[in-house]
């Protein structure tokens, strides 16, 4: 390993910065970079991996960049050595064959990516919608999976060896404003920077994706607080003179001029990157930003989803769909549908699938495939598969119990953090437009989220007080100390 000096890559953008370290070090190196967002710690700021892909959310770029930490450039050259690698290659055959056979039914993921959601979501009213003031957008033909397909997809681009492909290639041509070539946009890009904004066309949806790629953003918090910024402006409660220019729903070229003033910190732009929170909170109306700790909601609206609405709430890293995203029975039904307007054993399941979503992420694996192939197709969605997986790769003798317990003490020790950096139960809330505000068309008309129904029964079930703290009994349970932390 060896550090090395980036003066000369500071200020450059992912692809700058990715271009020039695989011309000084490897071109078979990959790189994880952070762009000038990350280096001005700008709140929303990602960490970008081989240029398109973020470690996007809860401004993890921001942290590098607090650090002067450019860059981690990595060239393996080494095998990894499996315990029991004929049983390994076997069952990933087996599993391979299995989505193989999936993707020759049809599957809309290798299809269209998961730009085929917006559809899906607008039928059931949660597809957020100007700063979700609803859930339902009269544009929504404009940016879905089918115009991203016919108009500017080159090709799918999947992960290493993965026959869904669900990554997207793609190219806008024009108009000049919106003309570029890169990656995505992924469904949650479509509805921040699109549906939230009240942006109905896919060129300046994927414009403005690409060059939040490129600067080193998270496009949820981005869109997001945009879309929080044009609620305001509308309202009459943020100046337009503030804002430096007009800005109202449907605005792209207001967007993706915002994108950069984030990016850079400039005039506006220097409130907007401390997310809309704080931008709300400024002009005393906290209540227009939609988060959960301070985080931006991604593309479920909770009041017709009423688990995510909990998980939202629950999240250790704020508001996140990948913290235990029960959106996959609520909205796709997989492995089974739940009703998503009920609060029925929704507080099991969050926990269930907050404590999931740990493993999946502490084993570094796929959600879609994970979810999919190596759990349980029951309801009670057991990581049976994913236990023989990781039983074959380390040699250690994993089941879906001790996974799940595994699950459990990261998600318990990650609240520990939090509470001892000043969180409380307090702070597992919802904006007031979620608990007050019903939803005012579509299927979940009329409906809000009652947390205060589901939230007694998780902390429950997760061994919590009643303010949220961890209970002795559940910390000697999971081999956690309280005073080790
Ligand atoms: S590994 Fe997962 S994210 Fe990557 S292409 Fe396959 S399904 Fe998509």
């Amino acid at each position: 390993m060896e550090i090395r000096p980036a003066e000369h890559l500071w200020g450059k953008t992912v692809s700058e910065t990715e271009d020039a370290l695989l011309e000084e070090t490897d071109p078979k190196a990959r790189v994880a970079c952070i762009g000038p967002s990350g280096e001005r710690l700008v709140k929303m700021a990602s960490i970008m991996n081989d240029k398109h892909r973020a470690a996007g959310r809860s401004g993890v770029g921001a942290v590098m960049g607090s650090k002067n930490l450019k860059a981690v450039v990595i060239r393996g050259t080494q095998k990894v050595e499996l315990a029991e690698a004929k049983q390994m290659r076997d069952l990933c055959r087996t599993v391979r064959q299995e989505v193989i056979a999936d993707v020759k039914k049809g599957s809309s993921l290798h299809e269209y990516g998961t730009a085929y959601v917006p559809i899906v979501t607008n039928e059931l009213g949660i597809l957020p919608t100007y700063n979700f003031q609803t859930g339902v957008f009269e544009d929504v033909e404009g940016i879905t999976g089918v115009v991203l397909t016919e108009k500017y997809l080159i090709q799918p681009k999947p992960c290493f060896g993965c026959p869904i492909a669900c990554g997207r290639h793609t190219r806008v041509e024009g108009p000049e404003i919106y003309s570029g070539e890169g990656e995505g946009p992924e469904y949650e890009t479509i509805a921040a920077l699109g549906s939230a904004c009240g942006i109905g066309d896919m060129a300046a949806i994927t414009k403005a994706n690409y060059l939040c790629n490129d600067l080193g953003m998270d496009t949820i918090s981005v869109g997001m607080t945009i879309s929080c910024a044009m609620e305001m402006v509308e309202k009459g409660i943020l100046p337009a003179d503030d804002v430096g220019r007009p800005l109202r729903f449907g605005d792209a070229e207001a967007v993706l001029d915002l994108i950069r003033q984030m990016a850079y910190r400039e005039g506006f732009g220097d409130l907007l990157a401390e997310g809309s929170y704080r931008l709300a909170e400024k002009y005393e109306h906290p209540e227009f930003s939609i988060t959960a700790k301070k985080q931006e909601f991604p593309g479920y609206d909770p009041r017709g989803s009423k688990g995510m609405g909990l998980l939202y709430a629950t999240s250790n890293v704020g508001a996140s769909h990948m913290a235990g995203d029960l959106a996959y029975m609520e909205v796709f039904g997989t492995p089974k549908k739940l009703d998503p307007l009920t609060l029925e054993r929704k507080p099991w399941y969050i926990k269930h699938f907050e404590d999931l979503f740990t493993v999946i992420d502490a084993a570094g694996l796929c959600v879609f495939l994970s979810i999919r192939y190596l759990c349980d197709a029951d309801y009670e969605v057991a990581p049976t598969r994913m236990a023989e997986v990781l039983s074959l790769a380390t040699g250690a003798d994993y089941t879906a119990e001790s996974l799940m317990q595994a699950g459990d003490r990261i998600y318990t020790l990650e609240r520990m953090f939090l509470i001892r950096a000043g969180f409380t139960g307090a702070d597992d809330t919802l904006p007031k437009r979620m608990l007050e505000e019903p939803l005012p068309e579509g299927p979940a008309k009329g409906h809000v989220v009652e947390l205060d129904v589901m939230l007694p029964e998780f902390y429950q079930l997760r061994g919590w007080d009643e303010d949220g703290v961890p209970t002795d009994a559940k910390l000697e349970e999971l081999g956690l100390a309280r005073q080790s932390l």
